[in-house]
Order: structure tokens, then C-alpha cells, then sequence
């Protein structure tokens, strides 16, 4: 039996439907609260800003690091006392929190409905429910590695409302896979995301057409592990460069963007040749490394050598001359000594990346590291090496903005920039805006806020680390 559903406590009868969705974590669970809201919207809900707003709150989840699950705990004990106050509210966990933690989410009494991020098809359902018959709903996949008739039920869900994703202006996201095979020692996602598994091309194909109908100008196509995209069709089989060649053929999509990618030989060069022969994909590659030392690599289960990493970068400056590359690491696994760390800041030297994510180990619970390695490396060093590689990487960072002064850009605008509404320059009409190069550069210059959700020219005038300023051209 693939879900299982719980019925225990009554609730009251709520009126309103005023629905309040909060995302946490990555850009797949933004699209799955894209999906949502369009299917909530399509069964009669109203989407609203606020949790004050709202008859209904969902929390969309993370269970990458410790700290989003502690966040949405936080949240859960805040609304435990509106409800108080507001008996018919009803309150969803929902991704993969739901999914990792299942039935105890019901000891915060907040909590209606725990829905996992293989069936957040079936949520319209669970909160219709929980307004009517007034009972608390789980529906999370018992055995997440074989839920295949909830992937058949998400891809449905996901062709119908697969076209309602604003939430910069321009752009949206088109999921290619689900899942994740590689069983990483450290990380919890094959464990809540299950399987991998690509979806067809054509259903991939339509949605970005049905896209650029809407006015998308920018798709990104997501991927636990994008680049390991492959769907067999008769004697066919087709890869993430394949679909790249395809997509580039639909009109009205200026740029296509993948990620994240995951450090293999297979398709590698097929897919930066693509990069390179299609115009609209953009030159930007995300290529987590993790770790430069051979020995911590193993221990993640990452399945290749710092060498090897680098022999991958190497390839894609080779095809792609102009490409701008970001890094992850991981400082503080389990066993990492200084020399494992000087590895580490050895291959950051070397990778010469745009920009780099660095997060500090911390055990998760269930996955392969937790249950083998004692998290023996104690805080203040963990700071120490997270805070040594953010200083090399400002120094690669800031040299590479460096040599934009005096160049002019093409951007896609996102909008006003979050910081300041009011124009750098303070020019009567102009706020201050954001875009994005295609190698994914920051940008922030002057101009009017019709400009979100369209192409500029941007002359560069000055640099920081990791963000270039100009002016309009
Ligand atoms: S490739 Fe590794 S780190 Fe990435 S989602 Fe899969 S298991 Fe997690």
C-alpha cells in the first residue's frame, strides 16, 4: 500500500477560503507551491499574502539542514495559538518534512493535514476535506522508492497546472526529474523525493510552449541531478542536451537555464556541446563539489575524485570558453582534518568559481552519515573554515566582477531590488532594480518598474564580489 490516511480528531467547519502558502528550502519546492497554488486556485481557493489573511496556512517544507525544520516548528507553535483564537483555521505541513516525519507532525497541535511532496496533487482534496468532514488528514508514501502511482497522479497534476509560476516576473521553473538515486552519505532528499525519474520530453516540450503563450521569456529546468536526465522511448534516448536542442526551438523562450548539476562524465559533453550550439541556453553551470579532499568525497558517497572534478570544469571551459561556473561545499563532515580541508581550499582555488555555497555539516537524521559518522568536528572550527573559503571565494569573486567595469550587459529584469525601493541615483519615476545576466551575475541599476519581466542593456560602472552596478543603456 503506497499512502495511508488518518482520521482521528474533529475539527470545526471553517467558511472562508483564503489560502496562505509559506515556501522554505529550494527552487523544487517553490515550483511544487507554484503547482499548488494553481490547483488550489482552479478548486475556488483564494491565494492571499498573509497568514492574518488567511482561513487555510500551508507550510511547504525542508529537510535538507536541521535549521528549516526548526523554523517551520517555530511557525507551527505561533499558529497553535491563532487557532486558539480561530478554531476553523486549518494548518498543512506539506514536501519534505511531511514526508520524513509523517504522523508525529500531529503532536504540534496545529496541525490538519501532513502531505508529502509526491501527492501535493491530492491537497485541494485534503483541505476540502478537512473543512467539511472536519478530520485530520496524512497522506504520505509509506514507501517512498516505489511510489509510482503518485508519480502518474503528480504528473498529471503537474501537465494541468504546470503553467502558473509568476513568481519573478518573466521566468518560471519546469521540473525534468523527480527524485534522486545517488544516495549521497549526508543528504536526506532520495530518502523524501524518492526515485529518480524523468518525465517525457514531449509533456516537457508542451509545458515550456504553454509557457512562452504566457509570456515566459526564461525557463530553468530542474533536476536533483539534471544532467543524469534520460528517458527511453522505442529505440530513442534522450538526454538533458537533448531536450536543451528542443526547447531552444520554441518561440518566445529567450533563455533556458538547468540545474543543479551533479559532477559525472555521462552526457557531459553532449550537454556543454548543446550549451555551446543553442543560443538561448544560457552559459552557466552549478557543479557542486562538496569537498577537495579524495578521502571526505568517498565518505559522501560522492562517486568522483577531486581530479576528476576538475577534468569535468576543465572540459566545460574547453567547449564553453565564456562559462560562468558556481561550487558547493560542505565544511566539517565527519573525520575532516586541517590537511582534508587544505584539499578543499586547494580545489576552490583552482575551480575559479563565479560564486560558491558553503554550508556546515550537520547531521541528518536517517541518512547513511548520521547513522555511521559521529559528527566529531566542533563548531568553532566549522565556522573557521566556512568563514576562510567565503574570504578566498569574495577575493575569486571580486577579481571576476572586476572585469565587467566598462562592459555592457544583456539582463533579464527581475524587479525592484529587495534592500532599497528608492533609486540609487534618486531619479524622480526610477527604483532601484535587480536582473540577472544569462551567466548568472546580480546587476543592480536605476530604472522604471514596467521594466520587471523584460530584457536590458546594462553599462557596468562599478563591482562588488558579487554584484555589478551601471546604468541603463
Ligand atoms: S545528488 Fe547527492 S546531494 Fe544531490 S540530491 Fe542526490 S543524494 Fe542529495
Amino acid at each position: 500500500m503506497a499512502t495511508v490516511f488518518l482520521e482521528t480528531i474533529t475539527i470545526m467547519s471553517i467558511t472562508g477560503r483564503n489560502v496562505h502558502i509559506k515556501t522554505f528550502g529550494c527552487q523544487m519546492n517553490k515550483l511544487d507551491s507554484a503547482l499548488v497554488e494553481a490547483g488550489l486556485r482552479n478548486a475556488g481557493f483564494e491565494l492571499v499574502g498573509s497568514v492574518k489573511e488567511a482561513d487555510v496556512v500551508l507550510f511547504n517544507t525542508c529537510s535538507v539542514r536541521d535549521h528549516a525544520e526548526q523554523r517551520v516548528l517555530s511557525h507551527l507553535g505561533h499558529l497553535k495559538h491563532i487557532k486558539e483564537s480561530k478554531p476553523d483555521f486549518v494548518v498543512g505541513v506539506i514536501g519534505c518534512m511531511a514526508q520524513r516525519l509523517g504522523v508525529e507532525l500531529f503532536k504540534q497541535p496545529a496541525v490538519d493535514i501532513v502531505c508529502g511532496p509526491m501527492q501535493i496533487a491530492h491537497i485541494p482534496r485534503l483541505i476540502e476535506q478537512a473543512m467539511k468532514e472536519k478530520k485530520k488528514a496524512l497522506l504520505v508514501t509509506e514507501e517512498i522508492r516505489k511510489a509510482s502511482s503518485d508519480g502518474q497522479e503528480l504528473e498529471r497534476f503537474e501537465t494541468e497546472f504546470g503553467i502558473d509560476d509568476a513568481e519573478i516576473p518573466g521566468q518560471a521553473f519546469v521540473r525534468a526529474m523527480h527524485g534522486c538515486d545517488k544516495f549521497c552519505s549526508y543528504c536526506v532528499v532520495p530518502y523524501v523525493r524518492g526515485k529518480e525519474t524523468s518525465r517525457p520530453p514531449e509533456a516537457i516540450i508542451e509545458q515550456i510552449k504553454k509557457l512562452a503563450d504566457n509570456g515566459i521569456k526564461q525557463v530553468t529546468l530542474l533536476g536533483q541531478r539534471i544532467n543524469a536526465y534520460e528517458y527511453k522511448t522505442g529505440d530513442k534516448t534522450y538526454c538533458l542536451a537533448d531536450l536543451l536542442y528542443m526547447a531552444g526551438e520554441v518561440a518566445g523562450i529567450e533563455w533556458l537555464r538547468f540545474v543543479t548539476s551533479y559532477p559525472s562524465e555521462k552526457y557531459f559533453d553532449e550537454i556543454m556541446k548543446a550549451m555551446c550550439a543553442v543560443p538561448k541556453v544560457c552559459r552557466y553551470l552549478h557543479l557542486p563539489a562538496q569537498s577537495g579532499s579524495d578521502k571526505i568525497l568517498k565518505m559522501m558517497n560522492r562517486g568522483y575524485t577531486s581530479a576528476e572534478y576538475l577534468g569535468l570544469l576543465d572540459i566545460a571551459r574547453q567547449i564553453v570558453p565564456d562559462i560562468s561556473i558556481a561550487g558547493d561545499f560542505i565544511v566539517g563532515f565527519p573525520n575532516e582534518t586541517d590537511d582534508d580541508f587544505t584539499q578543499t581550499v586547494g580545489l576552490l582555488k583552482k575551480s575559479k568559481y563565479k560564486n560558491s555555497f558553503i554550508f556546515k555539516y550537520s547531521p541528518r537524521p536517517g541518512t547513511v552519515a548520521d547513522k555511521r559518522l559521529e559528527d566529531n568536528i566542533p563548531m568553532d572550527i566549522k565556522n573557521k573554515r566556512n568563514i576562510e573559503l567565503l574570504k578566498i571565494q569574495e577575493q575569486i569573486s571580486g577579481d571576476l566582477a572586476s572585469e565587467f567595469v566598462g562592459k555592457t550587459v544583456k539582463i533579464l529584469v527581475e524587479g525592484p531590488s529587495k534592500k532599497s525601493r528608492r533609486s540609487i541615483e534618486d531619479k524622480p519615476g526610477d527604483l532601484q532594480l535587480i536582473g540577472r545576466t544569462a551567466g548568472d551575475w546580480i546587476v543592480v541599476f536605476d530604472g522604471p518598474e514596467t521594466l520587471a519581466g523584460k530584457f536590458a542593456n546594462v553599462g557596468i560602472t562599478r563591482t562588488s564580489p558579487l554584484t555589478l552596478f551601471g546604468n541603463l543603456v
